[in-house]
């Protein structure tokens, strides 16, 4: 029997407040244990949660960014579950009324874009973390992170592939990271999927019965628990078995998904509205205001750069993937005239050597004007493509400017053709074999003369003219 793979997503994203979603702690990651929790952090009786506004607006952003639709009025609830690091027992969380609902985003699958829906956006408050100390009978709370806000975003069941889920996770991670409401750590978890995935019969219409796969830390380890998930469920149902609705862990050392706990539904967490916390207002107004303040996203930021810099779309693509870089090779391009060579240079040595060191564009010891006049060198045959590849090193390595290396180490082209017929005599004269068996037929040896020539230049003769010499002179 053939399966088709059905993969829905559940992101939730820390946001980039300065401040707790129902209090004025402070959500700054790696506190001393406890440090940023109050008495509403803490569940205190007779506290009341104050909605922090900036929660609200960032998203609202990640909303218009995803084509939501964003309610005119949403409201808060309690999700009632109990475990040590919720002090109050629920969880406030939206519900009925969410924020905004009917998004979408595009996905390029083979060269076609593919929309995957997004069913809605939600505010609520994360938990604390507990602490399990294996040389100790008992855990730790720390209640840090009780209240840092986050968005949930929720797909609709329209993944396809393991592939595909990744690549839409990438494509949430990127527009949460330009908009600069999320820092999109997945190792920190400020950025964390819950996978939902079934199987069916191809051809059948009916969804088959999930499984909610948690605990992947980063994109890969997302699409292999899905890859890892949708096997043991051919398995299990080729061999008459049927899958149930369960929470399975992803074990990253063994790289399997083992049960966690059977799912819970909607009503055993007895959701009811928070009568602490009235409605949220949405005008048009605030929307528009807040539409306003959207940088360009990366599709749009892609689209113009093929369409502006007239390079191909893989390029776009990589010089898109962090809005800084993409800023990076444009203040390039605007001080040279070639965007496909600043593009290669950024894409190729550039982002090498940034991640060797694992290092971030915007502490790049080459700056985007040192690395424009360095194009403009080349292309005004100052120097060589080979020799800009060592220039380039260099100016990574000192942080130097590139006329300053090439004075330095005298490095400029040999573009003199008066001196090269000369080293290219002299060359000929030292070797008359070679040059009897080249102009008898030995073609290949014009090659052996090339590397004479740039050995004797230490490597400073301009390719093309030693090659127009050479052709001239040998024939003789
Ligand atoms: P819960 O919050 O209980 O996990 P939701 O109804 O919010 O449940 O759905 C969670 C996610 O599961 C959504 O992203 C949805 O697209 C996905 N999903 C729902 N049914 C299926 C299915 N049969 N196979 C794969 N994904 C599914
Ligand atoms: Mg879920
Ligand atoms: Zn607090």
């Amino acid at each position: 029997m053939e399966f088709e793979t059905v993969i829905g997503l559940e992101v939730h994203a820390q946001l980039l407040t300065e401040t707790k979603i129902f209090c004025n702690c402070s959500t700054k990651f790696g506190g001393a244990p406890n440090s940023h929790a109050c008495p509403v952090c803490l569940g205190m009786p007779g506290v009341l949660p104050v909605l922090n506004k900036k929660v609200v607006e960032f998203a609202m952003k990640m909303a218009l960014a995803t084509n939501c639709l964003i309610n005119k009025s949403c409201s808060y609830a309690r999700k009632n579950y109990f475990y040590p690091d919720l002090p109050k027992g629920y969880q406030i969380s939206q519900y009925a009324y969410p924020l905004a609902e009917h998004g979408h985003v595009f996905l390029d699958v083979d060269g076609v874009q593919k929309k995957i829906g997004i069913t809605r956006i939600h505010m609520e408050e994360d938990a604390g973390k507990l602490i399990h100390d294996e040389h100790n009978p008992f855990s730790y709370v720390d209640l840090n992170r009780t209240g840092v806000p986050l968005i949930e975003i929720v797909s609709e069941p329209d993944m396809r592939s393991p592939e595909e889920a990744a690549d839409y996770l990438k494509r949430l991670h990127e527009i949460l990271v330009y908009l600069e409401i999320c820092d999109g750590n997945m190792e920190e978890g400020s950025f964390r999927c819950d996978a939902n995935v079934s199987i069916r019969p191809r051809g059948q219409k009916e969804f088959g019965t999930r499984a909610e796969l948690k605990n992947m830390n980063s994109f890969r380890n997302v699409q292999r628990a899905l890859e890892y998930e949708v096997k043991r469920q051919q398995y299990l149902v080729e061999n008459g078995g049927k899958v149930v609705q369960e929470t399975r862990l992803w074990d990253d050392a063994q790289s399997v998904t083992n049960s966690m706990r059977s799912k819970e539904e909607a009503h055993d967490y007895r959701y009811f509205p928070d009568p602490d916390l009235v409605p949220v207002i949405v005008d048009d107004t605030w929307v528009e205001k807040i539409a306003k303040e959207l940088p360009e996203l990366p599709l749009a930021k892609r689209e113009r750069f093929v369409k502006d810099y007239q390079i191909p779309a893989y390029d776009a693509g990589v010089l898109t993937v962090d809005k800084a870089l993409a800023g990076y090779f444009e203040d390039v391009v605007k001080l040279c005239s070639s965007p496909k060579a600043a593009s290669n240079w950024v894409m190729g040595d550039v982002l090498k050597f940034l991640n060797e060191e694992k290092r971030d564009i915007r502490n790049c010891p080459i700056s985007a004007t040192a690395l424009a006049e360095m194009i403009c060198l080349i292309e005004d045959g100052t120097i060589s493509g080979k020799m800009a590849k060592d220039i380039v090193e260099e100016m990574y390595k000192t942080g130097k400017d590139p006329k300053a290396i090439i004075a330095e180490k005298g490095m400029v082209q040999i573009t003199d053709e008066g001196a090269l017929s000369i080293a290219i005599q002299k060359i000929m004269d030292a070797n008359p074999n070679q040059l009897k068996d080249y102009r008898g037929g030995k073609d290949k040896l014009f090659g052996f003369f090339v590397g004479q020539v740039m050995k004797a230049t230490q490597g400073k003769a301009n390719p093309q003219l030693v090659n127009d010499l050479l052709k001239k002179m040998l024939a003789g």
